[in-house]
């Protein structure tokens, strides 16, 4: 595939017409090109969208409910085909990468109705010769950088409600998953949105990233990826004043209780761990056991692990799918040696697989300790690292010794444990019994480090409306 940017309602080889290789993390083969915008080609961008904006800002909610509801039919249609490539791109499983794509789709369907609830409010303050209103109007251009571990959601679930508040876009995909996000623009084009509405830029960050963090026009950063890009980001964009709103890592507890149901505590860890082969920002990257039951989860949990099915995400059956990238496997075996040296044990799993591709093996490590890298940065690798706590108070209290606040997950049957769960992690999305809370109606985001703002539900839309108060004296 040849990808190629995308403004002013056509595709654009870029002005250097410079190009850079998509590998298939499953082969090393490339699959495709994408290009290395230029600074210029970003200002060209910026430039549509910001002519657009007038004329779709100012356009009725019906006809933006409409144009919503056109993408996610669009979606929907070649639903087959994009999970297709985003499996050839991302290397997760072709289940779940189809699950992605419905995620995805679902964002605009919601949005669609949302769009008819974003106006403001009359306020009567307390005198007869005056009154007034707010109205929320759409902030302006939206910027819209997105990470490679859910390029086609994460795109989504921020274009949704930029579009539905009025805002016209430029979307930054990550360099390691271009692909879908232009196939998705080129199936957007046949909808024959007004120009200038949505725009794409690819490339080297440190070239694309500044010039459109720099440019005045830009009124809004949506950003997902990491915490250390998203502090640089918030730092660029003071000097602007653009109003960001981030959505970064995460390094979630999840805590199995002894009055837990076992077995489904069991299927709550291999779901929310090894879904995309724990690449993921709400995956439990550090697992609490209470003493009496642990020997039972860490073999059962090791029974389970075993009959994981690692390989290329094309086939049928594969269940776990490749790393991204060969930074992704020595980032994992660090903390593997690190928590190695420091005591632990490697129960299954471990290593590399041989050949081609980034697969890495499901992994269990016991013997984990606050100490080791394992549960103090995102592994975002297949590798669960068990500890054991004794006390409620306990595993509260570890549970939030983090600077991270994205997502935190509870196994217990006890009422009163699971509402005290609920009222004192410090975390933006908790499961109670519940592994993959994440919905297209609900707020996700992180509290500390993990992040500002939030995204989906009623609150995604916020992020891209300003509100204006008028008052008049009469
Ligand atoms: P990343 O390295 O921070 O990159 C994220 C995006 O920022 C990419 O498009 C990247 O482009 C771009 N970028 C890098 N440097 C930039 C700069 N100086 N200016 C502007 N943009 C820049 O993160 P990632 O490795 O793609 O994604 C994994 C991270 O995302 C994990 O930490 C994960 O927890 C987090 N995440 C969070 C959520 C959430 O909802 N909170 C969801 C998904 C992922 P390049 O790819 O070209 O470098």
């Amino acid at each position: 595939m040849e990808a190629q940017l995308y403004y002013g309602g056509r595709g654009h080889p870029g002005i250097h017409a410079r190009i850079f290789a998509v590998d298939n993390p499953a082969t090393n083969e490339v699959i495709g090109n994408a290009v290395l915008a230029d600074p210029d080609d970003v200002s060209l961008a910026v430039d549509a969208a910001s002519q657009a904006f007038p004329q779709w800002s100012r356009s009725s909610f019906r006809d933006r409910s409409h144009v919503l509801l056109a993408i996610y039919q669009a979606i929907t249609d070649h639903r087959e085909e994009l999970a297709r490539l985003l499996t050839q791109e991302e290397g997760k499983s072709l289940a779940e990468s189809d699950a992605e794509i419905r995620y995805g789709a679902r964002f605009f369907e919601y949005y669609a109705a949302q769009v008819f609830q974003s106006y403001g409010h009359m306020i009567f303050p307390p005198m007869n010769s005056h009154t007034g209103w707010t109205a929320k109007v759409p902030v302006g251009v939206a910027v819209l950088i997105t990470p490679w571990n859910y390029p086609f959601a994460m795109i989504c679930r921020k274009m949704a409600p930029a579009l539905a508040a009025g805002c016209t876009v430029v979307v930054k995909p990550a360099e390691q998953t271009p692909l879908i996000a232009w196939r998705f623009f080129s199936l957007l084009h046949t909808l024959a949105l007004q120009p200038g509405v949505i725009n794409l830029v690819t490339g080297d960050p440190e070239v694309v990233g500044p010039a459109l963090i720099q440019d005045k026009r830009v009124r809004k950063i949506s950003f997902t990826g990491s915490t250390a890009v998203g502090r640089r980001i918030l730092s660029n964009a003071a000097k602007n004043i653009t109003s960001v709103s981030l959505e970064l890592g995460g390094n979630a507890p999840f805590i199995v209780f002894d009055d837990a149901n076992i077995d489904d505590a069991i299927a709550g860890i291999m779901a929310c761990k090894f879904r995309n082969a724990g690449q993921i920002c709400v995956a439990a990257n550090r697992i609490y056991v209470q003493r009496s039951i642990a020997p039972k989860v860490i073999r059962q949990l090791v029974k389970a692990a075993t009959g994981l099915v690692v390989g290329n995400g094309m086939a049928p059956n594969t269940q776990i799918g490749p790393l991204i990238n060969q930074d992704a496997i020595d980032k994992v075996i660090t903390h593997l040696h690190d928590a190695e040296d420091k005591g632990a044990q490697v129960e299954i799993g471990g290593l590399r697989r041989p050949g081609p591709g980034y697969f890495f093996e499901p992994t269990i490590v016991t013997g984990v300790n606050e100490g080791m890298l394992l549960v103090r940065e995102e592994t975002f690798g297949p590798v669960a690292p068990l500890s054991v706590f004794d006390t409620e108070e306990d595993a509260f209290q570890t549970a939030n010794n983090t600077p991270y606040g994205l997502s935190a997950y509870v196994y217990t049957t006890n009422l009163g444990r699971a509402m005290r769960a609920s009222q004192l992690l410090e975390f933006g999305l908790i499961g109670i019994n519940d592994p993959i809370p994440s919905r297209v109606e609900a707020p996700i985001g992180g509290w500390k480090e993990s992040g500002l703002g939030r995204e989906g539900g009623d609150q995604g839309i916020e992020e891209f409306l300003e509100t204006k108060y008028v008052s008049m004296r009469f």
